[in-house]
């Protein structure tokens, strides 16, 4: 599929539409790329059309990331200025739309150290969590990607640039269901029922334990918090009630298991790209719910640094199912961007979880979810673990066991 002015523009509005579902009167925060004003300007229209109130646009740029990075300070990068904590607090009031373009070069930041990365990371966090957690569940917003050329190249190093760039966006359209004859908005209708009606059965099981196993050597239990919720695909904003779709694309139905209760090994069947590099081919080791080892054939150190970020980052935050049908998976090879590949297969995430996967979770604080077994910590990293062959029983509190997934799809 050739990308043409008519089928950006279905994205466009596609992204604004049903992705961010902006409403009248909302002010829109865009995040994109200074490359992409054209695209900015599309989805500027789109969500004045909407009846947008007020569209601001935050400019992003990689090679001006990479020089601060590599010339900057690490105190300096890592302080929060007045009037950036300034901005964060104007969010709480206006709870804005929030749409960003993911368009990075997955390597921007290579050789950068990565204790760098993490402690700018974490001295920001500390400062910006209060403010993104007050905003949690009361704003609408998605993710959508915009192939750049650095990323299509790193997907398609054989390719001449623009094929590779023309490769990628007929990935991305497809795993966004636009195909230029049906109607992508109707599409994202049956998508989002279907993902809604699988959530609704896996909650309606009310399952304590999830048991994996794979040939690969995955064999491992997880405990999930009894009143914690399965989501998938859409959310509601709790203050507007307006449905929207976080992530474009999105397969998975997620929840946050118990912090603190997993046993048994997870081997990866993908590799993760963290902080701009790649960890392969790993197992990761639980006991008492805790990683207590690793083994990386490459990026063991990174590995590591990763689980060793903080306290919790040892302790799973997310567990989602994704069968192997999905499309990113038929797609054949790593996008080197979360947002794809963690929907190509079953996963987990070390680190933070979704205090929203709890009754009335939206107004917990963290530390209230993190009472109620919802892992917090300054990281969340997805990694995949499904596989062909990945079996997934359901154990619910009386023993009982049903089969959830078989050969790496819905049982
Ligand atoms: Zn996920």
């Amino acid at each position: 599929m050739k990308l043409t002015q008519e089928l950006l523009q279905s994205y466009a509005r596609l992204i604004v539409r049903s992705g961010a579902n902006v409403r009248p009167g909302q002010v829109v925060q865009l995040t994109i790329s200074v490359d992409l004003v054209p695209f900015a300007e599309m989805l500027a229209e789109e969500c004045y059309r909407a009846g947008a109130k007020k569209v601001n646009v935050d400019w992003s740029c990689d090679a001006l990331t990479r020089l601060h990075f590599q010339y900057a300070e690490e105190e300096v990068l890592g302080t929060v200025l007045e009037w950036e904590e300034a901005k964060a607090r104007q969010m709480t009031a206006d709870l804005p739309c929030r749409i960003f373009i993911a368009s990075e070069d997955p390597d921007a930041l290579a050789g950068i150290p990565p204790e760098k990365l993490s402690n700018v990371g974490r001295s920001r966090a500390k400062v910006l969590r209060p403010y993104r957690s007050a905003i949690d569940g009361k704003h609408q917003w998605v993710i959508a990607a915009y192939p750049s050329e650095k990323w299509a190249k790193k997907c398609f190093p054989a390719l001449s640039a623009e094929d590779a760039v023309a490769r990628l966006w007929d990935a991305v359209l497809r795993t966004v269901r636009i195909d230029g004859e049906h109607d992508p908005v109707a599409a994202w209708q049956a998508h989002t029922e279907f993902i809604g009606a699988k959530a609704a059965w896996l909650n309606a099981q009310a399952f304590r334990f999830l048991r994996y196993r794979s040939a690969n050597g995955t064999d491992f239990t997880v405990e999930l918090i009894p009143e914690a919720r399965w989501e998938g695909a859409g959310a509601v904003n709790s203050v507007n009630g307006a449905f929207y779709i976080p992530n474009m694309p999105t397969e998975e139905i997620f929840t946050s298991p118990l912090a603190g209760s997993c046993e048994g090994t997870l081997v990866s069947t993908k590799p993760l790209s963290w902080n701009s590099q790649l960890i392969e081919n790993f197992s990761i080791t639980f006991e008492k719910g805790r990683a207590v080892s690793c083994k990386a054939e490459k990026g063991q150190t990174l590995l590591e640094q990763m689980i060793a970020m903080d306290e919790c980052s040892c302790m799973l935050g997310e567990v989602a199912l994704v069968p192997k049908e999905s499309p990113v998976n038929r797609c054949g090879f790593l996008f080197y961007e979360t947002l794809f590949d963690e929907n190509a297969c079953c996963h987990m995430a070390l680190g933070s979880g979704f205090k929203e996967v709890l009754p009335g979770g939206d107004d917990l604080t963290v530390a209230q979810a993190k009472e109620r077994g919802v892992n917090d910590s300054i990281i969340h990293v997805d990694f995949m673990v499904g596989s062909e062959d990945l079996a997934i029983d359901g154990v619910r509190a009386d023993g009982s066991v049903v089969p959830v997934f078989r050969d790496g799809t819905w049982a």
